[in-house]
């Protein structure tokens, strides 16, 4: 006899605000100018949908030296440090400007913190291109910290502002503005976590505790999509992390009756299209 399994999809899932807008600067720009359209680093953190755009004529760069003079460069969601938008300009290179909106709000704050002398403190991951073009916009005298321990070892100071990482966990935000209060006398914190994302955990949250098995699709390489894994991992819902319909095991599907499905910012309806698909013909093919 054949098991029936029900796929339950997250109320949040596909595309966030930011990149939907990117993706349709692109669009854009290829109608527009044309290709090749050029993103320094990978326009999102989804390799299956980077790889599509790489055959319409959108090229990943490392930098500035790669672009063609007169060629078209395309900002990612992340934003970018502001010195590297005038080296572009004076390469005599297009912008389209795809930083997200609420990027664009942590940029103006840290800007306005450093006019009042306001030390900046940017709580995420310093290895992240959002948290180094904010870095940027900041000027001199920026201290990132991405934990409790890194926020004691801040030296005491008397005023500063905080920024957040736009994907950051509120909960972990929180512990390391409680140790910063306690070393900065005048902390002023500007809450820039995105809703999107902590709207994105809450619905993964609440799906997961509705299913046997937790099927994440995202980039690996994507830190919103890591974190709904997470989120997953610590409800303790057996939990996949996949970039693609073919990783799907059969396998995972034994005793199982529910899956939930969710995704990072950047994954693509195609995609989740695909792996519905895959669920279902794989499901299809088991017996109770
Ligand atoms: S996750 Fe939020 S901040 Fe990041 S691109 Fe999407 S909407 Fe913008």
């Amino acid at each position: 006899m054949k098991r029936k399994i029900e796929i339950l999809t997250s109320s949040h899932a596909g595309y966030c605000f930011g990149v939907k807008r990117a993706m349709r600067l692109i669009e854009q720009g290829l109608a527009s100018v044309g290709e090749p359209i050029y993103t320094l680093g990978d326009v999102i953190h989804n390799p299956p949908e980077v790889e599509r755009l790489r055959a319409r004529g959108v090229r990943s760069v490392a930098s500035l030296e790669e672009v063609a003079a007169g060629g078209t460069l395309v900002l990612r969601a992340h934003g970018v440090h502001p010195d590297l938008i005038q080296e572009a300009r004076r390469r005599g290179i297009l912008i389209l400007d795809a930083t997200c909106p609420f990027v664009q709000r942590s940029q103006s704050f840290v800007k306005q913190y450093s006019e009042e002398s306001l030390l900046v403190i940017i709580i995420g991951d310093r290895d992240h291109p959002e948290v180094q073009g904010i870095a940027g916009h900041a000027g001199k005298g920026v201290i990132i910290v991405r934990d409790e321990v890194e926020a004691a070892s801040v030296v005491p100071i008397d005023k500063a502002g905080v920024v957040i990482q736009t994907t950051f966990a509120r909960g972990d935000a929180d512990k390391v503005i409680k140790v910063l209060s306690g070393r900065v006398r005048d902390l002023r914190v500007r809450d820039t976590i995105c809703q999107a994302t902590e709207a994105r955990r809450a619905a993964t949250l609440a799906l997961a505790k509705k299913v046997d098995l937790m099927i994440v699709v995202g980039g690996r390489n994507s830190s919103n999509t890591k974190s709904l894994f997470q989120v997953c991992i610590d409800a303790h819902v057996p939990t996949h992390l996949i970039e693609s319909a073919d990783e799907i095991d059969s396998a995972w599907f034994e005793r199982v009756r529910r899956i939930g499905l969710t995704t990072g910012t950047s994954t693509p309806d195609w995609l989740i299209d695909a792996v519905l698909a895959r669920i279902a013909g794989v499901a299809d093919g088991l017996s109770s």
